[in-house]
């Protein structure tokens, strides 16, 4: 790959691009994707950027709809854990966060992402009267440092629950007068069934209120039998009744593998129904679920080729990376979409297009982007280079990233050995470094 001269038009020549005969030009300008054409045979700006891609995929850049930045890199206990001992750990462990601490943390996992090619993530930030607004001011932060490459979205999630943990819901109501702030759930961690459900209403009638999306944490367990992990239906018709159509996002959802089918069926299509999307967090799944089976465990992840068959929305995300609800994590969608692939059954080219749907422009859509229009004409120009010539085995093949476009610009390059895109330094400092897991 080459590059001239830096100006305000980019375009990337010879790319596969997927559902295009042959290579395409991209023509990039004003951080939009102004023009498509067959590979040599459009009319370029004689001053624009050039970066030959050499037939290499060019994709859009992936989206992290769901990704726990401030307790990232905590490592856990060394017993491992179930759901409530991880909890319990991150809670003790958070009465010592320091602004300087969660940002450290969470920007060593954005250079991480930076590399993958993630140039979005929706950022599900802890808060409640331990600590606090410490890590949404972190955040906000971050948001605004990055803002040349990332589009950094704060979910403010009550982890610890709202009626359980006096206090939080006025921290909530602080976090959401900034605009675009997304409001957070966490329901399964409330006393009761009553509760529960009343947290659910609590949450939809905030994203009413501030006119924002919504995001819970849902029906994580084995199974269905305490009904405070089997509340996909009432989500649905909480949903319904709010007209928050296509605005709701439910991550987790394990539970849903071990409904009866016919039930899951009926949950299906009033998810679809009511345009709530779902989430599915496989790293975290699959280690959290099934810990108690002693012969043939389960694989603990919502059914995703089901999901598709019966109209739902979903994305796939990394959810936690390195601490004690999840062990581990590279910060990378496409080794999340095979991780789903491989316990899902994903068998052709249409489940692994949908799978690196999943990574992008449906994980878009969850956030409420315009990137949810893939790479078209119009669309944000946020792009990936994958060292791939085909677009149909991206997810298969785990190809290294070459490039990443932001804001019509490179921003990251992989190769040192060539002229230097961007100014990452800008960006990050010296970033990006290894990233490995605290002692
Ligand atoms: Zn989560």
């Amino acid at each position: 790959m080459s590059a001239g001269a830096r100006t305000g038009a980019l375009v990337l020549t010879r790319a596969s691009v997927r559902d295009a005969d042959g290579l395409v030009d991209i023509l990039l300008e004003d951080g939009r994707i102004t023009g498509i054409t067959a590979a040599g045979e459009g009319m370029l700006p004689p001053s624009a950027e050039i970066a030959d891609v050499d037939g290499r995929v060019v994709a859009p850049a992936f989206s992290e709809p769901h990704l726990h930045l401030d307790k990232a890199l905590l490592g856990g206990p060394s017993s491992g854990g179930a759901l409530d001992a991880a909890i319990a750990y991150t809670a003790e462990r958070k009465r010592s966060f320091t602004h300087a601490d969660v940002e450290a943390r969470a920007e060593r996992v954005l250079a991480a992402a930076l590399r993958a090619g993630t140039t979005a993530i929706r950022a599900q930030t802890e808060v409640d009267p331990t600590v606090g607004l410490l890590s949404v001011d972190v955040m906000h932060d971050l948001a605004a440092r990055h803002r040349d490459w990332l589009d950094l979205q704060i979910a403010v999630f009550p982890q610890e629950g709202i009626r359980s943990r006096p206090g939080t819901l006025a921290l909530m109501r602080e976090a959401l007068l900034i605009p675009g702030t997304v409001v957070g759930g966490c329901p399964y961690t409330e006393a009761d069934l009553a509760d529960a459900r009343a947290h659910v209403d609590t949450v939809l009638d905030l994203a009413v209120e501030f006119g924002t999306l919504a995001d819970l944490h849902l029906d994580l367990a084995d199974d269905a039998t305490d009904e405070r992990f089997a509340l996909a239906d009432y989500v649905a018709q909480a949903t319904a009744a709010r007209g928050l159509y296509g605005r709701v996002a439910i991550g987790h959802v394990t539970t849903l593998g071990a409904l009866e089918p016919d039930r899951r069926a009926r949950t299906l299509d009033a998810l679809a129904g009511a345009g709530v999307a779902v989430v599915v967090l496989p790293a975290t799944d699959l280690y959290l679920v099934g810990r108690n089976d002693r012969r043939s465990v389960r694989r603990g992840v919502a059914p995703i080729g089901e999901l598709w068959r019966h109209g739902v929305r979903t994305a796939v995300s990394s959810n936690n990376i390195r601490n004690a609800f999840t062990p581990t994590g590279t910060v990378d969608p496409l080794d999340m979409a095979l991780l789903l692939g491989r316990v899902t059954f994903a068998s052709d080219v249409r489940d692994f297009a949908a799978l690196h749907r999943a990574v992008t422009s449906d994980a878009a859509r969850v956030m409420g982007s315009a990137r949810a229009e893939g790479i078209s004409v119009g669309a944000p120009a946020e792009l990936v280079v994958l060292d791939s010539q085909d677009p149909e085995s991206v997810v298969v093949d785990q190809p290294a990233r070459r490039l990443v476009v932001a804001r019509g610009r490179i921003v990251y390059s992989s190769t040192v050995s060539e002229r230097f895109h961007g100014s990452l330094a800008d960006h990050l400092g010296a970033l990006p470094t290894p990233l490995t897991a605290p002692a």
